[in-house]
């Protein structure tokens, strides 16, 4: 007989998922109702709203993606690229390369603006890609990019994109509540972030807004949106506005609760208090970090206060330290991605597991692992 699983109790501080608060847990259990439940479709508004306040916008279509962060980065591409199409991606880390595979899956033509790994991107190199690629009608990026614990200017690319008449892609999984992301202020077009961050919420939801430009794209569509799934016109029926509700899928009901919870929790908090917590506990596990004589990856100026990339020391060896804090500390920390990996350690600090008594452990357990 396979016998009943129950987890550990760790400590999250890897690229994601991050700890999720008990307060959430706790609204997971409560009873599921059906997604057609007038109580129900009460919480799918509140979760528009709240949803509305996390990403600072009024765009009506703002709504969770029955599916992870990549389903949400899926669901832009492909309502709003068409065969054809011209698309600059930046890339600076992996999420960029998954980027590229969705443009080249929707039968469009990606131009690549690359950057070295745990540098921001190059806003004159994007400048100078629409220059040569008039015809771009989409600029896709990541805004806080988790493989390397870079932060890019989201304002000057929106607004970049905005300027040569294209509407802008943005991945925000990593950004959302643990950074300030503007989404009208700075004329983002299609964002896209996932629960599993700075929400501190279960893996498997991806909140996703559309602005009104982006809406109009998708409405002058002349090819079907390959997606049944993803389809935001067929979403739309089951999300939209009216008091009409049509089935479309079977939402994931205990999640949506648990979703609404920790949007709850960052409300009371506020958006301001809760960016300032990400900071303060940045600079506090920087400070440790350095007193420890480990050095950080990144450039100070771009780094993510939710994602803190660390250099390995010469002569360290990266999995048996992450093995040691894993089996000794129950402390889970990332490994370094792609062209970081065996290079970088990656020290997550999103969301419910952004605070003092998490920085104080983790210097702790590594000091003790690393003597
Ligand atoms: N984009 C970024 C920046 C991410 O960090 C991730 C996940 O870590 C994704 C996209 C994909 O999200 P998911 O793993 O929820 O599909």
């Amino acid at each position: 007989m396979t016998s009943s699983f129950f987890p550990p109790q760790r400590t999250l501080m890897g690229p994601g998922p991050s700890d999720v608060s008990p307060r959430v847990l706790g609204a997971l259990s409560r009873p599921t109702i059906g997604h057609l439940d007038p109580l129900f479709v009460q919480l799918m508004d509140e979760i528009k709203v709240l949803l509305q306040y996390a990403f600072q916008t009024g765009n009506a279509l703002t709504l969770p993606i029955s599916a992870p962060g990549s389903a949400g980065m899926e669901a832009c591409f492909v309502n709003l690229v068409s065969p054809g199409d011209t698309v600059i991606v930046c890339q600076n880390g992996v999420f960029g390369g998954r980027m590229r595979e969705n443009v080249e899956r929707c039968g469009a033509t990606a131009v690549m603006v690359e950057d070295n790994w745990g540098e921001p991107v190059s806003v004159d190199k994007v400048a100078a890609a629409f220059a040569e690629h008039p015809q771009a009608k989409t600029l896709a990026f990541v805004h806080a990019e988790t493989s390397t614990g870079v932060r890019s200017d989201a304002q000057a690319l929106c607004a970049l994109a905005r300027e040569h008449g294209a509407l802008s892609i943005v991945d925000a999984v990593t950004s959302l509540g643990g950074i300030p992301l503007k989404v009208d202020e700075w004329g983002a077009d299609a964002v896209y972030s996932g629960t599993q961050k700075c929400l501190s919420c279960v893996p498997g939801i991806s909140p996703i807004t559309f602005s009104p430009r982006a809406v109009e794209r998708i409405q002058q569509r002349q090819h079907k949106v390959q997606s049944w799934f993803l389809d935001m016109q067929l979403v739309m029926g089951y999300w939209g506005g009216d008091s009409k509700r049509a089935y479309h899928h079977t939402a994931p009901v205990n999640d949506l609760y648990a979703l609404h919870e920790s949007l709850v929790m960052l409300q009371e908090e506020g958006l301001e208090n809760a960016f300032a917590r990400h900071l303060r506990n940045h600079q506090a596990l920087v400070a440790g970090l350095e007193a420890m004589g480990l050095s950080m990856a990144v450039a100070a100026a771009h780094r993510l206060p939710q994602l803190n990339a660390v250099n390995i020391p010469a002569g360290v060896d990266d999995a048996a330290v992450r093995s040691a804090l894993l089996s000794d500390f129950d402390l889970e920390i990332g490994a370094g991605l792609g062209a970081l990996a065996g290079k970088t350690w990656r020290i997550g600090l999103m969301g419910y597991a952004s605070n003092e008594r998490n920085v104080l452990s983790c210097l702790t357990a590594l000091e003790a692992v690393l003597a």
